[in-house]
């Protein structure tokens, strides 16, 4: 289980891994997008810690409210309302819960990735973050079954969310700026679900 320091020590674990991969997603955002993935996430990641350092919440519904609503306000583009949603709809279903154990953390996947797809209209194979998140979660649900605690559900998830961010590299994009490019966006992988899979995997990283 993981309280509320536990899941703030996550989200600046996730600020640092996206600061170190700032260059990279911007690489990957030039070839197929606008090329400010990279930025767009530090931006909001940034201004998260310190909001994190001004006032950290006593819950891990509350940490991840602040994280919700600091994305939405900092990150413009189509990813900092997906981040956004996700987040704020995960914070909604921990509410005042003091404690993310197993059961809670599958809630708050669930709910957030219900929250990217509600807000992106994206499924499976579109090519975007979603391809991250839906085998993460399946990964998730498994190894809870498993008996897996959080730090192993959190590996299952990064673990298939790197091979989800890896499938999109053959996918024609059929959601956001990539999907103008069609059939020209082949071979080049989706930045916001690499970016998924870095949260997802310094979360995990956190949880151990
Ligand atoms: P923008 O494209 O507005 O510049 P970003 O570069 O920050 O925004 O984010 C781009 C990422 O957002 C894409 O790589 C993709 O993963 C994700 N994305 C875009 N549109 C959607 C959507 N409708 N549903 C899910 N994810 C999306
Ligand atoms: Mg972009
Ligand atoms: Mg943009």
């Amino acid at each position: 289980t993981c309280k509320s320091e536990g899941v703030a020590a996550a989200v600046r674990a996730a600020a640092a891994v996206v600061a170190e991969h700032r260059a990279e997603l911007v690489e990957l955002d030039r070839a197929i997008g606008d090329g400010d993935h990279g930025e767009n996430l530090n931006r909001g990641f940034t201004a998260v810690v310190a909001a994190l350092d001004a006032a950290e919440p006593d819950t891990p519904g509350g940490v991840l409210k602040l994280v919700a609503t600091t994305l939405i306000s900092k990150v413009g583009g189509a990813a900092g309302p997906l981040y956004g949603t996700a987040f704020l709809r995960a914070s909604a279903k921990l509410g005042t819960t003091a404690e993310l154990d197993v059961p809670a953390l599958l809630d708050a996947l669930r709910a957030g990735l219900e929250g990217v797809q509600a807000r992106g209209k994206a499924v499976e194979g579109d090519a975007t973050m979603v391809d991250a998140l839906i085998p993460a979660l399946s990964a998730a649900e498994k190894a809870a079954e498993d008996g897996g605690d959080v730090a192993a559900v959190l590996t299952a998830a990064a673990d298939a969310a790197d091979r989800g961010a890896e499938s999109t590299v053959e996918l024609v994009p059929r959601k956001g700026r990539a999907s103008y490019l069609g059939e020209r966006a082949v071979g080049h992988m989706d930045p916001g679900a690499r970016s998924s899979a870095l949260l997802l995997r310094a979360f995990a990283g956190a949880a151990r």
